[in-house]
């Protein structure tokens, strides 16, 4: 619904929408969560007569996509307003979420480190065609930070995928990384730098052979620790036995985003009764698939244990020996002087 429209320049316009038109699912989000606080305090402005900058979204024709400002759109709502300024830009679902990856390196609530895992998911699967300093450099992260995601992410089947586009917009071929391997610094640099491209090796039927193991401090006789210190989401130091969990919480992110993809899915048809779902019944499987997210999200491990500190102890009934605990459980277990 057009309600007025403020300005005209570029390839957007201004215009006020209602919020109940702009789409905020179908993993157009690239917040790992929003923040409660964050939003009550721009509702404070808001109902103080704070002009709030236009949010952006993307029109398709039939929808309207949120890409950036979804702290702005719940503070909104949170004032009781019904609608939002917003620089409306023509383009599809797979638009908002590209812009929406990138939102947020500069202005807004700073983004988590959990934040930036999410964008930089979502960016690989939406353009994993794109070279590792391509994503890097759209979503504002590093480029090792995408090269560690991209490694935990499915692979393509190999062979298939031997092609990435650079940040200069050219494309070029690239070897598929050996089988469980790491790729090496010289595949790396061959992604990002234009010269000297050698042909793709021929694709030989893989052998399976077991990942390199850590390196080794001979002085220490255990694996010798990462240079940089790793923390926790609560900005804790983790320790080194524990780093492996930690990082595979993108697997459980993975998950939900499955799973609110699923639910984009359901929701549209349902919108549209498409016939193929005409049987489906929608609010059942909504409810199911809140409960396993809910369920899956809880166990992403997001703090060391407060109570043993990591230790594995045995009878640490806070983390069931798994020096980690979930966002859920920290945020409802554990006590306050234990948070410090
Ligand atoms: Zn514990």
């Amino acid at each position: 619904m057009r309600i007025r429209i403020n300005n005209t320049r570029g390839n957007f316009h201004m215009q006020e929408l209602l919020i109940e038109k702009i789409r905020t699912d179908g993993g157009v989000q690239s917040r790992e969560r929003i923040s409660d606080e964050y939003v009550a305090e721009l509702a404070e402005l808001i109902k103080a007569g704070k002009k709030l900058p236009p949010i952006d979204v993307y029109s398709d024709g039939t929808d309207v996509w949120a890409a950036d400002g979804f702290h702005r759109i719940h503070a909104r709502l949170k004032a009781n307003k019904r609608t939002i300024r917003c620089n409306v830009h023509k383009g599809s679902i797979k638009d908002a979420i590209w812009a929406s990856v990138a939102a947020n390196q500069e202005h807004g609530l700073r983004r988590t480190n959990a934040d930036k895992r999410h964008a930089v998911e979502m960016a690989l699967n939406i353009n994993s065609g794109l070279s590792d300093e391509a994503i890097a450099q759209h979503v504002g992260v590093s480029r090792n930070f995408v090269f560690g995601l991209r490694k935990q992410a499915p692979q393509p089947v190999i062979g298939l995928q031997v092609e990435r586009t650079g940040v200069d917009g050219r494309t070029r071929k690239i070897p598929p990384p050996p089988m469980g391997g790491e790729r090496t610094e010289q595949t790396q640099r061959q992604e990002d730098t234009p010269r000297k491209i050698p042909p793709p090796p021929a694709v030989s039927a893989p052998e399976h052979r077991n990942p390199p193991p850590p390196p080794f401090d001979s002085a220490q006789g255990r694996p010798a620790p990462r240079p940089a210190v790793s923390v926790d989401d609560m900005k804790k130091p983790i320790p080194d036995h524990l780093i492996p969990l930690f990082d595979r919480g993108s697997e459980v992110q993975s998950l939900l985003s499955q799973i609110s993809n699923i639910k984009g899915v359901l929701k549209r048809a349902q919108e549209s009764d498409d016939p193929l779902f005409g049987d489906c019944h929608f609010q059942a499987a909504e409810a199911a698939l809140q409960t396993a997210y809910t369920e899956i999200k809880a166990t992403k491990p997001f703090a060391v244990c407060p109570w043993c500190h990591g230790t594995l102890s045995e009878n640490c009934r806070g983390c069931g020996q798994r020096g980690v605990i979930g966002e859920f459980r920290w945020n409802q277990s554990v006590p306050p002087e234990l948070k410090k």
